[in-house]
């Protein structure tokens, strides 16, 4: 594995081989102190984040590895003097053995990629993907359910701008008999390109308008932020969807609630400790996933 640019990118085999690293990584953690000991990773955000950029931090120094960071590129770095993106990636290539970079362009992983020798983690690009994200989402989904086959997902809440939603469901694509519920208002439906991406690789997509017409054996609900910072001047009104207890009532014990986080009233905290809420056990195995992948990609991919 070289730069980690999408979700399309993956197969099976290599989730199934990144997820038992992950595994074999988290439950040898000393054998692994100083396994890229030699090795410099850039994280370099141009966008706001907590857990991704500290989860990948935490993870580049759990493994020996060291870091350089910026965290407000857009008005830290030299992109406020107007350099480009290609130009500071190229000096950043030259300074590290990985660049982690977060940018508000869709298209800037792949930009970032053709000039870059060290291999791109997209850490978020716009509205458009963020595949780490889907690796510890499908990575959680599994450790929960012990399968990724015959399963039903909703995701819930901004469709049409939520990156994380783009990545995991393309994921989730690779796997037989998965049904994908969608529910959002109608202006934050989920964008035509990814339903049909899916439905072409054999995923169920289905519509629904509320909560309570979701199966109540379903496997997963995924939560998520309306995305307000991507469409503030184009005044969409929004009424969140909530999950609040009553929600939950409607729904049996093997479900599971996940959320990338971070959230703000889309989920009721009377939620949180609910067994089923497993949205902080999620943010916990980005760690570790992140450390599976940096090992991939610095080990392995040599
Ligand atoms: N943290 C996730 C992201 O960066 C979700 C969100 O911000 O709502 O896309």
């Amino acid at each position: 594995m070289r730069h980690v640019l999408g979700s399309e990118q993956f197969c099976r085999e290599e989730l199934d081989k990144l997820f038992k690293l992950t595994d074999h990584i988290r439950e040898n953690e000393r054998s692994y102190s100083s396994a890229i000991a030699d090795k410099v990773v850039a994280t370099i955000f141009y966008e706001p984040s907590t857990r991704t950029r500290l989860s990948f931090e935490a993870a580049i120094l759990r493994l020996g590895g060291k870091n350089i960071s910026t965290e407000n590129a857009l008005e830290m770095s030299s992109a406020i003097k107007g350099e480009t993106l290609e130009d500071t990636i190229r000096v950043m290539d030259a300074y590290s053995d990985c660049i982690v970079m977060r940018h508000p362009d869709k298209d800037s992983a792949e930009r970032a990629a053709k000039v870059s020798n060290a291999p791109i983690l997209n850490a978020g690009a716009g509205s458009g993907e963020h595949p780490t994200q889907a690796l510890l989402d499908t990575y959680t989904i599994y450790k929960n359910k012990g399968r990724l086959d015959n399963i039903s997902v909703a995701i819930l809440g901004d469709l049409l701008y939520g990156r994380t939603i783009h990545s995991l469901i393309k994921m989730l694509s690779l796997y037989e008999n998965v049904t994908i519920y969608g529910l959002s208002i109608p202006q934050l439906a989920l964008g035509q390109e990814y339903i049909d991406y899916i439905t072409e690789r054999g995923t169920k997509y289905i519509k629904v308008d509320k909560i309570t017409d979701l199966p109540k054996d379903l496997d997963v609900i995924y939560q998520t932020r309306t995305q307000t910072e991507r469409f503030e001047k184009e005044g969409i009104k929004v009424e969140e969807i909530v999950i609040d207890k009553t929600a939950m009532d409607h729904f049996g014990d093997d479900l599971i609630v996940l959320h990338p986080l971070p959230r703000r009233h889309e989920i009721c905290t009377e939620v949180d400790n609910d067994p089923r809420a497993k949205y902080f056990e999620q943010s916990l195995n980005g760690m570790y996933v992140r450390m599976g992948l940096l090992y991939e990609v610095l080990v392995n991919g040599k």
